[in-house]
């Protein structure tokens, strides 16, 4: 049995406490606090002694992810292996490889491939949860990115094609305004995937009866979407105002203007923001273009588009997300927990996501800039 101690400025459930976390193999086995009579330290105050302590928050987590540094979801497992590396390095220790719309015949390859990759994949990378697929079931009018030659309709396709997918798939956007939609939704869910609305021009009656099939999450908010329109509410207003929909939200300044990001802080409980990058394979790896489901794509910066101009998905890793929100003004627990224990809950995963005893060792070292610093996947440091 290896056990080690680390000690900092502990990013808890409700608070940042100083105090160290005990760690035998891949588990947490207790988190002791400082007695702390001024009671929870701000975040990012530099007090000099306790203020060099490093934050310690858990590990990052990106169910909504195309590829990073290079490689592509869609790839090979030598490219799955190489995002998940990718990722690990940005802080991220679980994630969802993310397809994008493709034939059913190429998803299935996706999927089965994940299923294989799975158990063998690299100890220095992300851990897999399973994958998530955006799309085929999407809306043409709010298609965004995906390729339009294979989107499909729930009603038009045979369960037969679908249940070969349903195994390892965690979440699956969906529009529920498409013939069959709701009925999908509704089986899916009793099968226990998770299924996000999205790439959707629905009405608002239609988006509330999407959730009420089942449906827990919110592809993008924002963005691909019927929105906030004061006479022909649509998706984002059920969105916003159901309580219990979570909502993913892509917060590298691009997709959604920062302006309305208080709207999503103070609309949506705390732990129902889920922080996602949509990051293409292109991200960490500078400018260029890319295929994306056979579309090209171009990245210049941090804006990633199609040669029309739409947006085609980011090129952040999700640290930066939690920087941009903490930037504008969000509280850092709760932006660590938009990035890490909302989306595992969304998931229904709860093995890890906290620091507490019993939970997974994955952990995230920032700095006062909350930059990433260090990493420990299962107990073991990245690079030690
Ligand atoms: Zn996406």
């Amino acid at each position: 049995m290896s056990s080690l101690e680390v000690r900092g400025r502990l990013v808890m459930d409700g608070s940042v406490v100083t105090g160290r976390i005990r760690i035998e193999d891949e588990w947490i086995s207790g988190v002791d606090l400082d007695d702390d009579p001024a009671g929870p330290r701000p975040a990012r105050t530099d007090d000099g002694g306790e203020g060099a302590l490093p934050l310690i928050a858990p590990g990052l987590v990106d169910i909504h992810v195309h590829g990073w540094g290079g490689h592509a979801a869609m790839g090979s497992t030598d490219d799955l292996d190489g995002m998940a590396r990718s990722l690990l390095r940005r802080g991220v220790t679980s994630f969802l490889p993310t397809a994008v719309t493709a034939p059913l015949g190429d998803l299935r390859a996706f999927a089965d491939r994940v299923r294989v990759w799975i158990p063998r994949s690299a100890r220095d990378g992300a851990g897999p949860l399973g994958f998530n697929l955006e799309g085929p079931f999407l809306a043409p009018e709010r298609k965004g990115a995906h390729n339009p030659d294979h989107l499909a309709r729930p009603g038009d396709t045979a369960w037969a094609e679908i249940e070969p997918l349903v195994d390892g798939l965690r979440l699956i956007t969906i529009a529920p305004e498409l013939d069959g939609a709701l009925e999908l939704i509704r089986r899916l869910a009793g099968l226990g995937v998770r299924v996000s609305l999205g790439h959707s021009a629905t009405e608002i009656a239609t988006a509330h009866a999407g959730y009420d099939a089942g449906a827990t999450a919110t592809t993008h908010l924002f963005n691909a979407m019927s929105g906030v329109v004061h006479r022909h509410p649509g998706l984002a207003v059920a969105a916003l105002t159901r309580d219990d929909a979570y909502v993913e939200l892509i917060a590298d300044r691009e997709h959604v203007d920062p302006a309305l990001w208080p709207i999503v802080r103070r609309m949506k409980p705390r732990d129902r923001l889920i922080l996602i990058s949509d990051a293409l394979a292109l991200a960490g790896t500078g400018d260029g273009r890319m295929s994306l489901g056979g579309l090209e794509v171009e990245v210049r910066g941090t804006r990633c588009t199609l040669p029309d101009g739409t947006l085609a998905g980011s090129v952040i890793a999700i640290d930066t997300a939690v920087r941009n929100m903490v930037a504008e003004g969000m509280d850092l627990v709760d932006a660590v927990a938009a990035a890490s224990r909302n989306p595992l809950a969304m998931l229904g995963i709860e093995d890890r996501g906290r620091l507490a005893e019993g939970q997974r060792a994955d952990l995230v070292e920032l700095d006062g800039d909350l930059e990433v610093r260090g990493v420990m996947r299962s107990g073991a440091w990245l690079g030690s």
